[in-house]
């Protein structure tokens, strides 16, 4: 089968067991792989009800047909599991040299259950895997485990791991590549507690398997023609890395500051991308053979952190410890970012949970007391010990690490009314009010808060109606597909969307039919997207989510945005509602959210 390993390694931690399975190529044609084929195994494999944090949780590492192919942002790697922030179906992609590493073992997917007797790490190796103590490595942060590891196992093989948040399972610990200057991280969701539950400390790939394509040529024709509109359309990105957006999101008045208490941040351009650029660049970081280089190493010459090199504070970072904190100095951003990466932190879970905090705190629902800590809007300090207090779960931190929802509920009866959260996931930085495309993208996709769902990219775009819910169902539906084909390709979201195009159209369609000799079209790619958005529901609905799931923050419902460009700006409950009915209707689910016998039969999953 071309474009694939064509084989699946299921691993038990307890016992240490492996076992090799075949890919069906009926499975890979219909669910691509990455996401797609990690929906079709978790549902299949980790029974309803099951605890996150139990052994009969399953972890998914899975890449897809473009996997280690010519395509460029290629070396991108899904990782799956029952969230424990959630406590549905969530997928998180990462990039670096990881994925293009785990393609070379010839395994498209590694399915991880059981719990470890103690800490270990899993060598995953072309002939199936090993799992090795990791005593020594339990407690240290993720760029240390994933040096030490790649030392021990050689230059060519690959880690990703935890640090201490993910082994003290913080709701929202992520995990963490590097490779040369450039880092990986799989930030959402809470999948790095999951490993840390399984006391699974990293996992390490190496191979040197090459993926064969069914046509090489017309690859190549493809990745020519798109060259020069990817390199035009990926300027920004390549100049300033995501940062660019800070200026241009404030200016149309969709940047959250103050929790939300405004969508306009008066000190926007100290933290955006051409004053960080200008103050701290030091140099452009790369995935694997991706042209693009959007990652950016900063280094901070002087002051109180001088002497620090660190990756650059991404966008949703920058929002989320940044303006929503209302924090407007980006040296404590870059530290507090590079914190999070070392301990294995969620950087948007984490701040929007502390933005939570500030104003519970103003509200005198919490104290000073309560956090041991002195905190508020602005305090760039209490922010940076309460990130460190969280990974390892110390007084407040440990109240902190159930996410900001959980803390909510223990704090004051409407205290969840603050938070800006959907289905539990903490929100990033593309606004639920300005931008009506997200008030349906959240409150339906499958992880909750998630900007990867439904993208924010098209709305931004001249011309886009963002004002309007008219539509906008159709939309979310269209970028559901279009997100879900590429993250089970699996593609980076960036090269796609500035490359290939903002849904599901022919450059997809030549992509597969090149890589894999199948005589795929742009239709079936669509019903390839809502299969396995179908899936993801269908593993949602069987642990109870409903229609009533499907909601906004409460903020976002109720409270409109009080000035700026986007004033006046929300999503009452009847306009979601309505927007609702459209949307179940176009996927031909029921009233209540629930997908239908026949829609399913029509998408071969009855
Ligand atoms: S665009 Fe950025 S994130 Fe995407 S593959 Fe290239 S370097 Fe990696």
């Amino acid at each position: 089968m071309k474009g694939y390993g064509g084989r699946v390694l299921a691993v038990d931690l307890a016992s240490g067991a492996t076992r090799i399975e075949s890919l069906a190529e009926r499975t890979a044609r219909r669910l691509l792989g990455g996401n797609g084929l990690a929906a079709r195994l978790l549902y299949d494999r980790v029974p309803p009800g099951t605890d996150p944090f139990a052994p009969a949780n399953a972890v998914v590492f899975s890449v897809g047909p473009i996997t280690d192919t010519t395509v460029p942002g290629n070396s991108r790697a899904c990782v799956a599991s029952k969230s424990p922030l959630t406590g549905l179906f969530f997928d998180s992609t990462f990039g670096g040299r990881f994925p293009a590493t785990l393609k070379r073992t010839g395994f498209d997917a590694v399915v991880i259950t059981g719990r470890a007797a103690r800490p270990s790490y899993l060598v995953v190796t072309e002939t199936g895997a090993l799992l090795k103590p990791a005593d020594q490595l339990w407690g240290r942060a993720t760029r240390d485990t994933v040096q030490a590891l790649v030392l021990a196992e050689g230059g060519d093989a690959d880690a990703i791991a935890i640090g201490p948040a993910g082994e003290q399972r913080v709701r929202f610990a992520a995990m963490a590549h590097y490779w040369k200057n450039r880092e990986g991280v799989s930030g959402r969701g809470g999948l790095g507690a999951v490993l840390g539950a399984k006391q699974l400390k990293a996992v390490v790939v190496t191979g040197t398997r090459k993926t064969e394509v069914a046509d090489p040529a017309a690859l190549k024709a493809l990745v020519e023609e798109t060259r020069e509109p990817l390199k035009k359309g990926t300027q920004a990105l390549s100049t300033y890395g995501t940062p660019f957006l800070v200026g241009p999101i404030n200016a149309l008045g969709g940047l959250g500051a103050f929790n939300l208490k405004s969508e306009v941040f008066a000190e926007a351009r100290l933290v955006g991308g051409e004053e960080m650029k200008a103050h701290y660049h030091d140099r452009d970081t790369t995935c694997l053979k991706c042209p693009v280089a959007c990652g950016k190493q900063y280094a901070i010459p002087e002051g109180e952190f001088a002497g620090t090199r660190a990756k650059m504070p991404e966008y949703e970072t920058i929002f989320a410890l940044g303006p929503m904190l209302g924090i407007a100095n980006p040296e404590a951003l870059i530290r507090a970012n590079d914190l999070c990466d070392l301990l294995g932190l969620d950087t948007i879970s984490m701040g929007v949970t502390l933005a939570f905090v500030c104003e519970a705190l103003e509200r005198g629902w919490l104290t000073k007391d309560d956090l041991g800590v002195d905190f508020g809007w602005g305090n760039w300090r209490g922010m940076l010990t309460l990130v460190e207090m969280t990974a390892r779960r110390e007084g407040f931190g440990a109240r902190l690490a159930e996410g900001a929802w959980r803390l909510a509920e223990s704090v004051h009866p409407d205290a969840t009314k603050l938070v800006y959260a959907v289905k539990r996931l903490e929100l990033p930085a593309h606004s639920a009010r300005a931008l009506k495309g997200l008030s349906i993208g959240y409150a339906t996709a499958t992880r909750g808060g998630s900007h990867h769902d439904t993208r924010p990219t098209p709305q931004y775009a001249q011309g886009f109606d963002r004002r309007s819910a008219k539509d906008k169902p159709a939309f979310a539906v269209r970028s559901q597909h279009f997100t879900a084909v590429g993250d089970s390709l699996v593609m980076c979201r960036f090269t796609a969307e500035r490359g290939y195009g903002l849904f599901l159209e022919e450059p997809y369609a030549r992509m597969v039919r090149a890589v894999t000799g199948w005589d795929t079209t742009v239709e079936e790619l669509e019903r390839v997207g809502e299969r396995i958005i179908n899936l993801e529901r269908l593993f949602n609905v069987r642990e109870g989510v409903r229609r009533r799931d499907d909601v906004l923050p409460w903020k976002v419902m109720h409270e409109p945005i009080p000035e700026g460009p986007s004033a006046g700006m929300y999503c009452p409950p009847d306009e979601l509602g309505a927007m609702l009915d459209a949307y179940y209707a176009l996927r031909g689910w029921d009233r209540d959210g629930v997908p239908t016998p026949s829609r399913l039969a029509a998408l071969e999953l009855g």
